[in-house]
C-alpha cells in the first residue's frame, strides 16, 4: 500500500498562519508564533508525520500556500 508523509521544514517559518488557515484538522500555530503539524515527529532537522491517501489532499493545500515552501507531500 501507498504510503504518504508530510515533512515540515518548521525551522523556515515564517508564522505567516496560512497552513493552519487553510488545512486546521493537521496545522496550527504553536505559542512561539510559529506553525506545528499535529502529532509529527523531529525526525533530524524537520518534522515529519504519516497521513492517508485521504489526507493529503488537505496537506497538499498546505503546501502549496506555504510561501516559503517548507511543507512537502511525499509518496513513499
Ligand atoms: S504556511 Fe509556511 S510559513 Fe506560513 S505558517 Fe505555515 S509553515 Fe509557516
Amino acid at each position: 500500500m501507498t504510503k504518504f508523509k508530510v515533512v515540515h521544514e518548521r525551522e523556515g517559518c515564517i508564522a505567516c498562519g496560512a497552513c493552519a488557515a487553510i488545512s486546521p484538522d493537521f496545522w496550527e500555530m504553536d505559542e512561539e508564533g510559529l506553525s506545528t503539524l499535529k502529532g509529527a515527529k523531529k525526525v533530524d532537522n524537520h518534522f515529519e508525520l504519516e497521513i492517508t491517501e485521504e489526507q493529503k489532499a488537505t496537506n497538499q493545500e498546505a503546501a502549496e500556500v506555504c510561501p516559503v515552501q517548507i511543507i512537502h507531500v511525499r509518496e513513499e
